[in-house]
């Protein structure tokens, strides 16, 4: 698959998830910033849409200040997701993760909106809640939408498989030098840089039993993109 053809499965997914989304009452709005932090993560693929959009507004130099801002305690995943449920399937035990929640907010975030917005990480997407965390403290997730979160997730990873994954900041660092733009877009990428995780494909989705049935819709949605 190539790159163009990586990005408009990517935009069908994003439709796909809007629309199933739509249907539960969420408090989340514009201006809700609670969970605009640090500590999001996100694949190449998602992070070369982001560049591009940048470059057609011409924004492509704030790419310099969320190099400056990124926070040096910011979360750095240390698995991927599908390598996540590739470890989970064998039983095996998933390296720890630490995640500090005062890592502060996102470094695209100016005056609580996201200045990204319209093509902001799918993680950013499809981070809901019933309820306004700004009030509960944390968000109140339909544990439905959790596991359609995670299939998604990891479908993006599967598309992305030459990519890498990793904090949002680091993607964005890593994809502004042009050489690693080149490289990704041509397919030739080689080891990923020390903040940066390789990506996989899927070999196993993370579907509680209680949600088997209820995902195969979804499923058959995404397993029909066809470009
Ligand atoms: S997840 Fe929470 S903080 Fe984020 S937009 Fe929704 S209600 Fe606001
Ligand atoms: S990219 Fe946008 S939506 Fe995502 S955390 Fe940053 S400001 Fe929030």
């Amino acid at each position: 698959m190539d790159l163009n053809t990586k990005l408009t499965v990517f935009e069908r997914m994003v439709d796909i998830y809007d629309r199933f989304v739509d249907q539960f009452d969420l408090a989340c709005k514009k201006s809700c910033a609670h969970c605009c932090t640090a500590n999001v993560t996100m694949t190449t693929l998602e992070g070369y849409r982001i560049i591009s959009h940048l470059e057609k507004t011409g924004e492509v130099n704030c790419l310099e200040a969320i190099a400056r801002k990124s926070h040096p305690d910011r979360f750095m995943p240390r698995v991927s997701i599908n390598r996540m449920a590739d470890i989970c399937a064998r039983n095996g035990d998933p390296p720890e993760e630490r995640l500090n929640p005062e890592a502060g907010p996102c470094a695209v975030l100016a005056d609580d909106a996201c200045s990204i917005y319209s093509v902001r990480p799918f993680g950013c997407r499809c981070m809901v809640s019933a309820r306004n965390c700004g009030q509960t403290g944390f968000a109140d997730m339909d544990p439905f939408i959790l596991t359609v979160n995670d299939v998604f997730l990891q479908h993006l990873e599967h598309i992305d498989a030459q990519g890498y994954t990793g904090n949002f900041a680091d993607v964005m660092q890593f994809l502004g030098s042009e050489g690693n733009r080149h490289n990704y877009a041509a397919g030739r990428l080689g080891t990923p840089p020390a903040a940066l995780l390789a990506n996989q494909p899927v070999f196993v989705l993370m579907i509680p039993p209680e949600h088997r049935e209820r995902i195969q819709a979804l499923l058959m949605q995404i397993r029909s993109i066809e470009v």
